[in-house]
């Protein structure tokens, strides 16, 4: 549920032929499994595990699909390469390439502005949250990045207890490609999406960000933009909901291109308050639009948003 790129640690650089030996290691590991399976009952090959974690800095499509775990069905749609684990049916497929092609039209029409639409995003959806450790924190639901192959990877959880997040992983590749790999602070780049998903459980973003604007009256926008990060790691899904919130505000009151001013950091945000350390007009004008928007809406119950945050 992040843009990887932009939220990781930095790790340290492999070099260029430590990569490829290590590609060349897990390419080497798919071609020693597919000759044992071959080599039939006679023998049988001792256990070979992929990693238990995949490193992002290294990994290329072959890392992730050798992921220990279900067989992948492959499927192509125009814009993305859909891996499913089996057994599942075409009727499942169909409905994951639907949402994932409604949110690319949904993202696309947001932005307002022509998008590449290719190369094919490559989309894994696991019901494991340990499928791609190191990929996909167990407390996250999805991962949008580039691999350093150059290849668009979308990687998401779908499982009983967790929504398939297509709406807000889709909206960060297109934000990419239609406004570019920029240094787009977390806020605003997590703030997007989630205001482009704008679904909570059985409630809205919006109206779930009243509640939490309605229990916290002294959280200002300025702590949204500069404490992000710290947020997400004390209170993730209301970090989430507040940014979506905020972004909303933002998109109703200076537009797309506003947003987009921002988003280039050609912009920045300022509370205008009288006392340093509270609220002014941006936090007060944000305030209002949440109210405003969400009006009667019901929201979700404490108990329930810590449980599954947005679902
Ligand atoms: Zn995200």
């Amino acid at each position: 549920m992040r843009y990887l790129a932009l939220t990781l640690p930095a790790l340290p650089p492999l070099s260029a032929s430590a990569a490829h030996a290590l590609r060349t290691l897990i390419t080497g590991l798919a071609a020693i499994l597919s000759v044992a399976s071959a080599a039939g009952a006679q023998q049988p090959p001792a256990p070979l595990r992929s990693p238990a974690s995949i490193r992002p800095t290294t990994a290329d499509l072959d890392t992730i699909r050798l992921t220990s775990g279900r067989a992948w069905r492959r499927t192509v749609s125009p814009h993305f390469v859909v891996y499913r684990e089996q057994p599942v049916s075409g009727t499942s497929v169909t409905a994951t390439i639907d949402s994932l092609e409604a949110a690319w039209t949904a993202a696309v029409t947001l932005l307002g502005r022509p998008v590449a639409e290719t190369p094919r995003a490559h989309v894994f959806v696991t019901a494991s949250r340990t499928r791609f450790a190191g990929f996909v924190p167990p407390e996250a639901k999805g991962v949008t990045t580039q691999l350093r192959t150059g290849d668009d990877i979308i990687l998401m959880v779908q499982n009983d207890s967790v929504r398939l997040y297509s709406r807000h992983e889709v909206m960060h590749l297109v934000a990419v490609r239609a406004w570019g790999p920029s240094r787009a602070a977390p806020w605003l780049v997590e703030g997007l999406a989630t205001f482009a998903d704008g679904r909570c459980q059985s409630s809205t973003v919006v109206a779930m960000s009243r509640d939490l604007l309605e229990a916290r009256p002294a959280l200002r926008a300025q702590d949204v933009v500069e404490r992000f990060l710290d947020l997400v790691r004390t209170e993730r899904g209301a970090a989430y909901v507040l940014a979506g919130s905020l972004v909303d505000y933002l998109w109703t009151s200076r537009g797309r291109e506003g947003v987009h001013r921002l988003w280039m950091g050609r912009d920045s945000l300022s509370e205008n308050a009288i006392l340093p350390g509270t609220g002014g007009e941006l936090t007060r004008a944000w305030r209002m639009h949440v109210a405003q928007k969400a009006g009667a809406t019901p929201g979700l119950s404490t108990a329930s948003f810590l449980r599954a945050a947005c679902g």
